[in-house]
């Protein structure tokens, strides 16, 4: 049996001083006599957070990153679940490759993986992969993120299929015939660096259309990585309407614009592009009045070599997991448009009563740090907040009653229960 408790830790909602029983998994009301215990001394206990929106890159792209690096990098941020992204080498639309993504995280992974299948075979927009099997292996979702559905009719069809197998569709929302060559958001500093730009209707049309066909359809669209004030003006409208629509959006998204690319700097290109300083007041107005339903970093590992080549040619991507809860202090929380409470809320939906799993992150909200890629998790050193001093630091990660993550600096009574363990 794995017990733990974690004392004089403080409750993420109240503030009231918290000791957290665990056992076997879960919280209970009383840890057995003798379990390790972990001091918190005074930090800030919530549920463990969840992302939604992660690339692993396995199979086939593990010189990015792995099951066992990605998830060792969600750890480290105070993540205790992830779900994982399709668009992998092969690309995950079958069950067997479903299954093999499980399997590896239950061997290698340091939390819980989801996996996102494919809408369509190969992500190419031909042929609807088998919901119903994939959503029994095990398929939290479908979505060919990376590259959008083009056709409205093939999606209509998806929207249907994946209904009846009551799996929302996770919609990457671009239309190529607008985005073209473009590289990054379309505007002033694109035209100084002479780049082609991606305007942002490119994102906006295709949420319209999205809208009505999940209007037209009743099917779940989930719109992922929301980046213009036009795309959450459109979340809005289908709220309003009551559809089963929702929509998340990313740090990168309300701490940086289209300015961050200075000189060419690839560390400032992912898809979609950081827009304008409006679009960034926007993401904050939509994050404030409910509009958005969660955060996700869109974590999207890339190597050195990779991001090293000129603008144009560098892939879109930047990593997330390991500054998530440091860009949500220190630019929503610390400047007063959130409480903490509500951006915690957006990265979690666990929950701390006893009976529930025993996923939870342990977090010091003042602590000052430097952000420092070199010391990443994750095998991806592709960030833009290279150097930031921020606030806000995770300091332990517990996953199904196993820590995932310690600070060294906390103090620890016994042999604290290892997820290895936990696992086996
Ligand atoms: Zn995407």
């Amino acid at each position: 049996m794995s017990a733990l408790v974690i004392r004089g830790a403080r409750h993420w909602r109240t503030g009231a001083p918290l000791d957290l029983a665990i056992a076997d998994g879960l919280i209970v009301d009383r840890a057995p006599d003798g379990a390790p215990e972990l001091d918190a001394k005074g930090a800030i206990l919530a549920p463990g957070l969840v992302d939604l929106h992660v690339h692993l890159r396995e199979p086939g792209q593990s010189a990015k990153e792995t099951i066992a690096t990605g998830t060792r990098a969600a750890a480290a941020g105070g993540f205790t679940a992830v779900a994982c992204m399709p668009n992998t080498d092969p690309v995950l639309d079958s069950v067997a490759w479903i299954e093999w993504v499980l399997s590896r995280a239950r061997a290698a992974g340091r939390c819980r993986v989801h996996p996102i299948g494919a809408v369509t075979l190969g992500q190419k927009g031909e042929t609807l992969t088998p919901a119903h099997a994939l959503a029994r292996a095990g398929a939290v979702a479908l979505s060919d993120d990376g590259r959008p559905v083009m056709s409205a009719g093939m999606m209509r069809h998806a929207l249907e299929y994946a209904a009846q197998a009551e799996l929302p569709i996770v919609c990457h929302e671009e239309d190529l015939t607008l985005r073209g060559e473009g590289v990054m958001h379309e505007g002033f500093t694109a035209t100084r660096l002479g780049l082609r730009g991606i305007p942002g209707a490119a994102e906006t049309v295709m949420v319209r259309r999205d809208v009505e066909l999940a209007a037209l359809t009743g099917g779940r669209v989930h719109l992922a990585h929301l980046s213009t004030a036009e795309s959450f003006e459109a979340l809005r409208d289908a709220k309003r309407r009551g559809l089963a629509v929702s929509g998340e959006t990313c740090p990168h998204y309300w701490t940086l614009t289209d300015e961050s690319v200075g000189d060419y700097d690839t560390r400032a290109k992912m898809n979609p592009p950081l827009r304008s300083a409006a679009d960034r007041d926007a993401t904050i107005a939509a994050i404030q009045d409910g509009t958005i339903d969660c955060f996700v970093t869109d974590h999207a590992p890339h190597t050195e070599e990779e991001k090293r080549q000129p603008f144009a040619e560098a892939p879109f991507g930047i990593v997330g997991l390991e500054t998530a809860l440091a860009l949500t202090i220190t630019f929503l929380v610390e400047p007063g448009h959130l409480s903490l409470e509500r951006a915690l809320e957006l990265w979690t939906d666990a929950r701390l009563e006893p009976g529930h799993p025993a996923d939870v992150t342990l977090i010091d909200a003042d602590a000052e740090w430097t952000i420092d890629a070199t010391r990443f998790h994750s095998k991806g050193r592709n960030t833009p907040f290279d150097g930031w001093r921020v606030h806000g630091k995770v300091l332990a990660t517990v996953c199904a009653g196993a820590v995932t993550h310690a600070d060294a600096a906390l103090a620890v009574r016994g042999a604290l229960p290892e997820f290895a363990e936990a696992r086996a």
